[in-house]
């Protein structure tokens, strides 16, 4: 027997039996039995012909991996480590946290393909963690940094209740529905934006290399967020002007396109696409905007559309495509996340032609983006 060292893991080689007394007594015994272990850590074993008790324990441990990723990307880490490995107590100081604490975070990363420690008792970022860091060219830290704070984190945990009542868990969390919510709290919207424009800018470089826009003059960014898409676009093609329109609190912040070279030939448009959306234009970009809501608001939105589209117009719809099910499907995902937070749902190619359809469009192309794709439509 050994006296127990509270930063050591209590029951990571006892038996179980050994743990019970370790926890009694409050000591560490020397044994090593790692198919215990198992048993403790990750509940019984399964043991049923053709069950995966393994894949399933991942699953249910899986929030531990989401939640150690969020704090990873709040608290800048991978940040710290742009100059190379960094002991715990030189991370803690700088992100401000608990050395010991963040020591058995750092250590837990190691097992994620998110963080690397070496002999001197370093961390450093893997190629994956560096997509935590700020200023990467794909970082998705704002993105991770939503995901995982309460906005999204504690409507996730009421999942079941949105389940059983078919209503947005986000509502009965907070009182009121997501965008009326994220209306009052700027700092709460701030997340929010950010981490869209960090999807944004990853989806780009795609958008641009599947779409000729070069016949277009006028072009309309529904729900654009701070304009990164548009700027994006205005950028590759002269001939074109924009108009960047969403809730005025968001385009009243999109500051890097108003400070861009492309200022000059778009407008920015503060409204409600439920009332109306700017007019005139002969391309209409909703990007993660239908999949927000209900058929019945979806069908508003494109009404909207359809009512000032111009004759010769295009409506490009960007979202990610229901596939049918029994094989791997990340749209599945988003699409609960859609009945956590909101009113809406993800579709199906079928789907996206009948909605079109009724609201006085002909979908004429699907094109792929590698996960998402750009649904055409054109006025009929
Ligand atoms: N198109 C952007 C943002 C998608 S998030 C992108 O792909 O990154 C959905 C956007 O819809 C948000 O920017 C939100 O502010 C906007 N939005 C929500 N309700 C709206 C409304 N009633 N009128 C206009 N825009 C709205």
């Amino acid at each position: 027997m050994q006296a127990l060292r509270r930063s050591e893991p209590l029951i990571g080689t006892l038996t179980r039996a050994q743990a019970v007394q370790a926890i009694q007594t409050q000591t560490v015994p020397t044994g090593d039995n790692q198919q215990e272990e198992c048993m403790l850590a990750q509940g019984p074993n399964v043991a049923a012909p053709g069950a995966d008790g393994g894949t399933l324990n991942q699953l249910i441990w899986g929030f531990t991996r989401s939640q150690a990723v969020y704090v990873t990307a709040k608290l800048g880490i991978v940040d710290v480590l742009s100059d190379g490995a960094q002991t715990p107590r030189a991370i803690a100081e700088r992100v401000g946290a608990d050395e010991r604490a963040l020591r058995r975070l750092l250590r837990a990363l190691t097992t994620i393909d998110i963080l690397v420690e070496d002999r001197h008792e370093r961390f450093a970022a893997t190629p994956t963690g560096e997509l935590l860091r700020s200023n990467h060219p794909q970082s998705v830290r704002a993105f991770a940094i939503c995901m995982g704070a309460p906005l999204v984190w504690r409507p996730w945990g009421e999942l079941c209740g949105g389940i059983q009542t078919g209503t947005p868990a986000f509502d009965d969390v907070y009182g009121e529905s997501f965008f009326a919510y994220l209306g009052r709290r700027p700092e709460q919207a701030a997340l929010f934006d950010a981490a869209m424009t960090s999807i944004s800018s990853g989806n780009l470089p795609a958008i641009l290399a599947a779409y000729d826009f070069s016949g277009l003059t006028k072009i309309i960014d529904i729900g654009g967020g701070r304009g990164t898409l548009l700027q994006g676009i205005l950028e590759q093609y002269p001939q074109a002007s924009g108009v960047l329109f969403d809730l005025l609190p968001v385009v009243t912040e999109a500051h890097p396109i108003k400070a861009s070279s492309v200022a000059a030939r778009c407008s920015f448009v503060g409204g409600d696409m439920f009332r109306a959306v700017p007019p005139d234009g002969d391309a209409y970009i909703l990007k993660s905007i239908l999949h927000d809501w209900s058929d019945a608001e979806a069908l508003q939105i494109l009404r909207n559309c359809r009512q000032v589209i111009a004759e010769q117009g295009k409506l490009l719809v960007v979202e990610l495509l229901l596939a049918p099910s029994n094989q791997p499907d990340f749209t599945k995902w988003l699409d609960l996340n859609m009945l956590v937070l909101l009113s809406g749902r993800e579709r199906s190619e079928a789907e996206f032609r009948e909605l079109y359809a009724i609201a006085g469009f002909r979908l004429t192309r699907i094109i792929p983006l590698g996960a998402r794709a750009i649904i055409e439509g054109v006025p009929i």
